[in-house]
């Protein structure tokens, strides 16, 4: 009998060598091979007739091979292979392809899957590059195997056959798969869990764990082959559901709990009122009233606020900040503004000063790159409270630093962070509870404090990478979501251009000519200096040849991560008070930087670029009155998913569109990065197609925690969460739940 926990190594055919390839695909245990799921079904109950076949439809064939060879033309090897039935043939090609070469003997059946396509030349019907297998391979001898082999036949034909992703360069293939997990589901043992309470069961028509499996890998002969295909028979909504529901029983938990710790319940009266009336530069957006509305309530509830605020590049998010920042001060508690680069820290706290020192707040900056005595200055004015507003890098968080009285962390474009760095932060924040006396030898926990002391600081994080809503419903269902969407008022629409880098003397024409026009300009590279990759234009080079050639009357900066913070910061100081007219740059300007003057971004190599960092970049530019332009110049070939990039680019400024289309193209784990972000890593799910689901999944796991009920036993919560404990655990490492 196999556990679900059994190593996959003692699945009957796999041992220890091919258990190695498996770990390499994720599949370690026979819970992890059972969720292996195919990623297309074939019908081979009812094969296509060869006579009947249409060009243009994808078919599947099951036919007799008589005869292959490999033939060449002056460009590649081509192999043919002529299938047939009866008297009807097919002829598939594939394609320098010479390994082909002794694979198939006349006689043998084999399934052939692909596009049947019409010859140019005499019309006949064809299939290039078909996937195929070989149904009746004669035999090597070994008799015990031939009886093994009939048995196995009917795993080959004769049904919907599942269609595995190979592995270990084509070691295992699908067919390796089939049987493997065949094997696995016939000794699995009888009882599996379920953890997914009645009426959640009910609700959802969820059919058992067992039948699940099955159904998945073994379709009922009646089963939709679209369904199958779409992912949506009654099979895939179980796995895919199950996968979700605990993701999201564990961030609702976590929101519970949450709200059931001590906080601090800020007051928000006429006085404080007044002062946040007192630092507004200009009208607030309806949207900016909205979001301030919604953090303002949750500062004054006695738990931590854990706000998630979501805005496009510009949309106004540092204000909506400041005036959260200005509640915690006036109720005489300090904040912490974290931002993930120094050039950002340094944005934060210019327009801190502008915009909150006049109304007497005392503002500090403390990076990674302040020397020593500075440093250890400003940690003074920290732990003694007299700096009101801290802001920094997350050397905030990784250097010990002290705060007397921490009511609010913010933290700033979140999408740099990364999931995992956000849970530490905020452990971090829960951390620094108590009035700075550091950690006391009494461990007896939290119970023990008395309750007169100050609370759990709040916690806001803001993101400038629109997240679509499946997604933070995923990511952040932890948190509660404002989004500001809606762009300050007196801007006009950024235009973007996408053109080959050949055009470049006339882009750097109309560069000259914004100029003329008193406005400034962004040049952007991907990278610093040439020997990073090669080929690339590089911005130290181009910095050269543009300040010395091209724009040689004009004054020229460059700025890159690499440059010292000071000079950095001086360079920045220029171009914002217009003294530079021109910036050369690397992406260090994706975030933060704020120059409403500059109105031109041109941006080399464009196709390098992510989706989501171009519309980063691009939010730059059209922060002031003037209309800007975006140009995007291109080099070399680009593959479809950068023309794809660029067309977006193109054709919108929105950036949850922009998001929407980055996650599609890149796909969820890429989207935030890497798996190390703490992406949860779905097997069955796709939270873009499953979108539903999830949102299903997320009512239904409030709806269980909200219990027990008539509905709901509490043995069934219990059983839920130990389940949803054991999943975390396994898939998010480092994370506790509960
Ligand atoms: P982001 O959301 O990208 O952080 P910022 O907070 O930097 O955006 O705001 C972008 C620009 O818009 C800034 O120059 C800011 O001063 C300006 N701004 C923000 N809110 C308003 C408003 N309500 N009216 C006019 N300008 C605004
Ligand atoms: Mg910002």
């Amino acid at each position: 009998m196999l556990e679900l926990s059994t190593p996959v190594q003692y699945v009957k055919g796999v041992g220890p060598r091919i258990a190695e390839i498996l770990a390499s695909k994720g599949i370690h245990t026979v819970n992890d091979l059972i969720h292996y799921l195919p990623f297309r079904y074939e019908d081979r109950l009812n094969p296509r007739g060869i006579a009947e076949l249409r060009p243009g439809e994808m078919a599947t064939v099951i036919a007799e091979v008589r005869n292959s060879g490999l033939f060449r033309t002056r460009r590649m090897p081509i192999f043919q292979l002529t299938v047939g039935q009866g008297r009807a043939r097919l002829r598939c090609l594939w394609f320098h392809a010479a390994y082909l070469q002794d694979r198939f003997k006349p006689g043998q059946m084999i399934a052939l899957h692909g596009k049947v396509e019409e010859d140019q030349r005499n019309r006949e019907l064809q299939i290039v590059q078909p996937q195929y297998e070989i149904l009746g391979e004669s035999g090597n001898g070994d008799a015990s195997e031939s009886v093994e082999k009939r048995a196995a036949e009917s795993l080959e034909v004769g049904r919907i056959i599942p269609i595995y992703e190979s592995a270990g360069q084509g070691k295992l293939t699908s067919r390796w798969f089939r049987r493997a997990i065949r094997t696995a589901l016939e000794n699995l043992t009888p009882d599996l869990p379920e953890a997914i309470p009645a009426v959640v069961r009910s609700r959802m028509a969820l059919i058992s764990p067992r039948s699940a499996l099955w159904n998945v890998h073994w379709p009922e002969p009646g089963e939709s082959l679209q369904q199958l295909q779409e992912s949506r028979t009654p099979a895939h909504i179980r796995l895919i559901f199950d996968e979700l529901f605990f993701v999201e029983l564990g961030l609702e938990l976590k929101r519970r709990q949450q709200k059931a710790k001590t906080g601090i319940a800020f007051r928000l009266d006429d006085r404080v009122r007044a002062a946040l009336k007192r630092i507004l530069p200009f009208h607030p957006t309806t949207a900016q009233k909205k979001v301030l509305k919604e953090i303002a309530a949750d500062m004054e509830k006695p738990y931590p606020m854990r706000r998630l605020l979501q805005g496009d590049v510009g949309s106004g998010k540092t204000i909506v900040s400041f005036e959260a920042a200005i509640i915690a001060i006036e109720n005489g508690y300090q904040v912490a503004l974290m931002a993930p680069t120094e050039i950002l820290a340094q944005q934060h706290y210019l327009s801190a000063r502008r915009i909150l020192e006049n109304a007497g707040y005392r503002i500090v900056l403390l990076t990674g790159s302040l020397e020593a005595d500075r440093k250890r200055d400003i940690q003074r004015h920290i732990a003694q409270g007299s700096a009101q507003l801290v802001i920094g890098t997350h050397a905030l968080l990784e250097e010990k630093v002290e705060f007397a009285k921490l009511g609010l962390v913010i933290v700033d474009e979140q999408h740099r962070f990364g999931v995992m760095q956000r849970l530490k932060l905020m452990k971090k924040s829960s951390d620094c509870e108590g009035e700075g006396s550091p950690a006391s030898p009494n461990t007896s926990g939290s119970e023990n404090r008395p309750h007169t002391g100050p609370g759990e600081p709040d916690v806001l994080v803001m993101t400038a990478t629109p997240i679509p809503r499946t997604l933070a419903l995923t990511l952040y269902g932890d948190l509660d979501l404002s989004v500001l969407d809606e762009l300050p008022p007196g801007r006009t629409p950024i235009v973007t251009k996408c053109v080959p880098d050949g055009q470049s003397p006339k882009v750097w024409e109309f560069v000259r000519k914004q100029v003329a026009a008193g406005h400034q300009a962004y040049v952007v590279y991907p990278v610093i200096s040439e020997n990073e990759e090669n080929e690339m234009k590089a911005a130290i080079k181009m910095y050269r040849e543009l300040s010395s050639h091209v724009f040689a009357d004009l004054k020229v900066g460059l700025l890159h991560g690499r440059l010292d913070a000071d000079l950095k910061d001086q360079v920045l100081r220029m171009f914002q008070k217009g003294e530079l007219q021109v910036l050369v740059a690397t992406t260090v300007i994706e975030v933060g930087v704020d120059v409403a003057n500059a109105s031109v971004m041109v941006i080399e190599h464009a196709e390098r670029f992510g989706l989501a960092q171009l519309h980063q970049l691009r939010g730059r530019i059209g922060r002031g009155a003037a209309k800007s332009c975006c140009i995007l110049m291109t080099a070399g070939k680009i593959t479809e998913e950068g023309q794809q990039r660029l067309d977006a680019m193109v054709t919108t400024n929105d950036g949850f569109k922009i998001a929407e289309l980055d996650l599609e193209l890149r796909g969820p784990g890429e989207f935030f990065g890497t798996r190390q972000a703490g992406m949860p890593d779905f097997r069955v799910a796709n939270i873009i197609r499953d979108a539903n689901l999830l949102e299903a999944a997320k009512r239904e796991a409030a709806a269980v925690l909200a219990g027990p009920s008539s509905e709901v036993s509490p043995e069934e919560i219990s059983r839920a969460l130990v389940q949803m404990r054991a999943r975390w655990q396994h898939t998010y490492g480092l994370v506790e739940v509960g």
